[in-house]
């Protein structure tokens, strides 16, 4: 796979696919993170004198065009951004945009609108992928958020355009995860949090083969100690997937994998009430739930993580979005942000958790984009990059 350092940019017309799928809030742009996450390949491509077309998603439009999910928003923060003009191609493909390509110089920067607008993006239609590639000569994938995705725009369009490459976001976020995954300094400890055992089960299982230790938090942890027999009162369990919850646990003794599952919680009646009770997992009484870690375990994973090198977090330890279920989930983004170790976080959940703690820029990598990271810690390739690296040029 070509990097945009080992391309030829000047004066080509460069397809630069980017995800600009930013929160918009009274027709404006509310958080230009993703914005300013590619910013590193846009500035190089027209520092290079390229004529930069940028295109991207918005929300979920569903194939049709909805004025509420034009990137008419993105394209004036990004003009205030770069200090100069980036135009809105009222579509991504066609005559409009065509034309719009006619006009750009080198060094000029053009947005083309909401590539969801049409249908065939999900579908990844091959007519709308060509109707693309024929706006340039080069194209370049900066979409890491969009790379699990098998959409016109992500993989569509490499086969039908001569010379393509990753842009600077993508090459980050492979290269921090194969530090991490691939030959990490260790011992490599992961945790993994969230909601549902079901949405990680792929994950989990793929990476009892690479780590040490392996942490496991979050509603989903109930569903394991209840497979080991332990009481968890009337917390959520997915009592559907007890077996493989079982089967992990053997997977992991198979190993020799250490698996830490939470000794305590913080419980209450439901995820509304004030009223919080920490309990022993064994002892959590009918009518309560676990929403959180306790303060045993925040000790106990503190001990786990004390002498890693490598960390990787995917998913938060508790209902963090209630203060009064949040400590468990800080205490451990503190915990990382205070190690001397790679700490590499993915997840859209656990991203908005520890940057609600206030530790994101003490980690050493926070990944931008949540199921992508999910994908690559199922052990499996994203089809984007594999696109990439099918292209001849
Ligand atoms: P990510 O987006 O980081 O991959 P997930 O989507 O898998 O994370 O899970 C995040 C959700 O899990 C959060 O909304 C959080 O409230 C929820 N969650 C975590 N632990 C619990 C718990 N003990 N009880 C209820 N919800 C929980
Ligand atoms: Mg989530």
């Amino acid at each position: 796979m070509k990097t945009l350092e080992e391309m030829d940019l000047k004066g080509k017309r460069v397809l630069l696919r980017v995800d600009l799928n930013c929160p918009i809030e009274g027709g404006v742009v509310a958080d230009d993170t993703r914005i300013r996450a590619v910013l590193p390949s846009i500035n190089y491509c027209l520092e290079q004198g390229a004529r930069l077309i940028l295109c991207s998603h918005l929300g979920r439009p569903k194939g049709e065009r909805r004025p509420e999910f034009s990137l008419a928003p993105v394209a004036k923060r990004l003009s205030e951004i770069l200090k100069k003009d980036v135009a809105l191609a009222d579509d991504c493909i066609g005559q409009t945009a065509e034309e719009a390509v006619t006009k750009l110089g080198e060094g000029d920067c053009l947005l083309l609108e909401n590539v969801r607008f049409h249908p065939g993006e999900t579908k990844n239609d091959p007519e709308l992928a060509k109707a693309l590639a024929r706006l340039c000569d080069v194209f370049v994938n900066d979409a890491f958020a969009a790379c699990h995705r098998a959409h016109a725009s992500v993989v569509g369009v490499p086969e039908y355009v001569a010379e393509c490459g990753a842009g600077f976001l993508l090459k980050k976020e492979l290269d921090y995860f194969k530090k991490a995954m691939g030959d990490p300094v260790r011992p490599l400890v992961a945790i993994m949090g969230g909601a549902k055992v079901s949405s990680k089960l792929g994950a989990i299982t793929n990476i009892l083969n690479k780590v040490d230790k392996l942490i496991i938090g979050g509603a989903m942890a109930n569903t394991f100690l209840k497979a080991k027999g332990i009481n968890v009162g009337d917390s959520l369990v997915e009592d559907e997937l007890l077996d493989e919850a079982k089967g992990i646990l053997q997977l992991a003794k198979e190993k020799g994998v250490p698996l830490y599952l939470p000794v305590d919680a913080v419980c209450a009646e439901s995820m509304e009430a004030q009223d919080t009770f920490i309990r022993p997992y064994g002892e959590i009484p009918k009518g309560l739930k676990a929403f959180d870690i306790g303060p045993a375990s925040v000790t106990l994973f503190r001990e786990v993580l004390q002498d890693a090198r490598t960390v990787v977090w995917n998913g938060p330890l508790g209902a963090f979005e209630k203060r009064q279920f949040s400590r468990g989930t800080f205490a451990i983004s503190s915990t990382l942000a205070s190690l001397h170790a790679l700490t590499i976080v993915g997840g859209g959940d656990t991203d908005r958790a520890v940057h609600e703690a206030g530790d994101a820029s003490q980690m050493s990598y926070m990944s931008t984009g949540g199921g992508a990271f999910l994908h690559l810690l199922e052990g499996k390739e994203l089809p984007g990059v594999v696109a990439l690296e099918k292209c001849g040029g």
